[in-house]
C-alpha cells in the first residue's frame, strides 16, 4: 500500500503545520477525528490554534504506527500511541521544535494494565488519546516542554507534562459529554468532573499556573467559557 501525506487545515489557510502520513485509510481516519472531534470543539480548536501559531519552520507530524513495542512500557498512551517526541527534549532553544506524533489508531491497552478482564476506559478512545498527544506536540512546537518536573495529580506522582496533557484532555472529554475523566498516568482509574476538589489539590495550581503562563490565549479562552458549557473547567475555577 502506498503511503500518502496530507496537511490538516480546516480553515483552508494553506498552513503547513499539521501533517498526517501513512496508508490512505489511516490518513483519512486521523483527518476525520481532527475534523469531527478536535476542530469541532472549544478545547480542541484552542490546541490547534497554538500549533498553527508556532514558530515558522516547526510542524507536528502525525505518523502511522502499529503499536510496535507496545508492551515495553507501562505508560498508557505513550507506549500505545508512542507519544510525541522532539529530537532532544533537553536541548531545546525555547523557540519550539518540530514534533513527531506516532499514533496507533487502535489504542489497545497495555497488557500490564490489563492482565485480567478489564474494560477499556473512555479516556483511551482514539479521539482522546490523539488530543492528549497533540497537547504534548503543542508544548514541543511552542518551546514550552519541561523535562524532569514532577507534580501530584489525584495522589499520584507524575511528570508535569503528563499532568498538563491529562488536565487539558479531561476538559476536552467534559466538553464532549464524557465525564469519567482520567485520574493519573499509571492506572486505568477514573475520576468524576468535580472541579472544586480538583483545584483544591496541593499541586493543582502548579499545573494550572504553568498552562496559563505558557498558553495564555488557550487558557483564557477556555476559562472565559466558565462552567456554562461543560462541568469540568478548572481554568474557570482557578483563582
Ligand atoms: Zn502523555
Amino acid at each position: 500500500m502506498t503511503d500518502v501525506s496530507r496537511y490538516f487545515d480546516q480553515e483552508m489557510k494553506n498552513r503547513k503545520k499539521i501533517q498526517i502520513s501513512g496508508p490512505r485509510s489511516y490518513v483519512d481516519s486521523v483527518e476525520k477525528i481532527l475534523k469531527d472531534w478536535i476542530y469541532f470543539s472549544y478545547v480542541g480548536r484552542a490546541v490547534l490554534s497554538e500549533i498553527y501559531g508556532s514558530a515558522q519552520g516547526t510542524e507536528v507530524h502525525i505518523k502511522f504506527s502499529s503499536s510496535s513495542g507496545a508492551d515495553s512500557s507501562g505508560v498508557l498512551e505513550d507506549s500505545r500511541a508512542e507519544g510525541s517526541y522532539a529530537t532532544d527534549l533537553t536541548k531545546g532553544t525555547g523557540k519550539g521544535a518540530s514534533s513527531v506524533l506516532s499514533f496507533d489508531l487502535t489504542c489497545k491497552l497495555p497488557s500490564n494494565l490489563c492482565k485480567t478482564k478489564c474494560t477499556n476506559p473512555r479516556f483511551n478512545l482514539p479521539r482522546f488519546v490523539l488530543l492528549h498527544e497533540l497537547v504534548h506536540s503543542m508544548r514541543h512546537v511552542r518551546g514550552k516542554w519541561r523535562a524532569g518536573v514532577t507534580v501530584n495529580l489525584n495522589r499520584k506522582s507524575l511528570a508535569l507534562e503528563e499532568a498538563i496533557g491529562i488536565v487539558i484532555t479531561n476538559i476536552f472529554m467534559s466538553e464532549k459529554g464524557d465525564n469519567k475523566l482520567r485520574a493519573d498516568h499509571v492506572s486505568l482509574d477514573t475520576i468524576g468532573p468535580d472541579v472544586q476538589s480538583f483545584v483544591k489539590q496541593p499541586t493543582a495550581s502548579t499545573i494550572l499556573d504553568q498552562i496559563r503562563a505558557d498558553h495564555p490565549a488557550l487558557y483564557n479562552g477556555i476559562a472565559g467559557l466558565k462552567q456554562s458549557k461543560f462541568p469540568f473547567n478548572p481554568f474557570a475555577a482557578h483563582p
